[in-house]
């Protein structure tokens, strides 16, 4: 039997846009106390405005995962305003994918430092506190390029195949009463094309994403589903991908 999100106190980086903020959308609906985090402040305040407007409640932190002070900032902002850090939904990335060849190193090092350290700075975080209280949830979002690559995603995949790695090691290690999901989508209707360096690439993607791409409230769905089982319940690994997609 599935349990209420409510009252359940998430932490979501990447709030600002795409799935992050479908996400803090849905679970705030269903009763979650949401936890904003990103470098764009501004989006998130009208975020926080917009859940309280609509009866739910919201904080924010100004987040730059790149940064493990601003992890521990969202922790504490959870902690200080809600009492509690119930899940942290490990989602900021960045994809400025391009062909190895083209030697865009510093493209290279931004998806390694957003996706790769920003997810280890928010296990680093998170998981005292969630030690301390016996409990907590880390949900991380990889890519389906993290299962398979193709040329021009080398790089990202490889970053998303360490989230992945990361989150079973994680898993391994949390005991009995920590819960570890990794959540890999496919095409998803967002904003990750503008963080695409490459103008062919980001033409290309954005195309890609106009035919196929599946609303990021599918995701938003899979992360409450995660939430929701009883905490015996330890959902991994789920899958989601446009049906279209190859
Ligand atoms: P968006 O570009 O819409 O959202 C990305 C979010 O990440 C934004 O909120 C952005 O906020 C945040 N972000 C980027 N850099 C940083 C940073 N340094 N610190 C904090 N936040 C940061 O894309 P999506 O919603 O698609 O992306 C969400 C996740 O899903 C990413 O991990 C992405 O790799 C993954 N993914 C996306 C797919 C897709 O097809 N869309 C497919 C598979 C996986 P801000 O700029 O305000 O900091």
């Amino acid at each position: 039997m599935t349990q209420s999100l409510e009252g359940k106190v998430v932490a979501i980086t990447g709030a600002s846009s795409g799935m992050g903020e479908a996400a803090a959308r849905m679970l705030a609906k269903r009763g979650a106390k949401v936890v904003l985090g990103a470098r764009r402040v501004d989006q998130l305040q009208a975020l926080a405005d917009c859940i309280a407007a609509d009866g739910g409640q919201a904080a924010f932190a100004a987040t730059d995962v790149t940064r493990r002070e601003d992890l521990a900032r969202l922790v504490q902002t959870a902690c200080g305003r809600f009492g509690t850090l119930d899940v942290l939904v490990s989602n900021a990335g960045v994809a400025p994918i391009s062909l190895l060849d083209e030697l865009r190193v510093d493209d290279w090092e931004a998806m390694i430092d957003v996706n790769v350290k920003g997810v280890l700075h928010g296990i680093a975080a998170a998981l005292p506190v969630f030690r301390a209280q016996g409990s907590g949830h880390f949900i991380n979002i990889a890519s389906t390029a993290g299962l398979a690559t193709q040329p021009t995603m080398s790089v990202y995949a490889a970053t998303k195949a360490a989230v992945r790695v990361l989150s079973e090691g994680l898993r391994q290690e949390a005991g009995d009463k920590l819960r570890v999901t990794l959540i890999s989508p496919g095409f998803v209707r967002t904003n990750l094309a503008g963080s695409m360096t490459d103008p062919g690439v980001r033409a290309r993607i954005a195309d890609t994403m106009d035919r196929i791409a599946i609303s990021p409230d599918a995701i938003a769905e899979a992360i409450a589903y995660a939430i929701a089982q009883p905490a015996d319940v330890d959902v991994n690994e789920i899958v989601i991908r446009p049906t279209a997609q190859a």
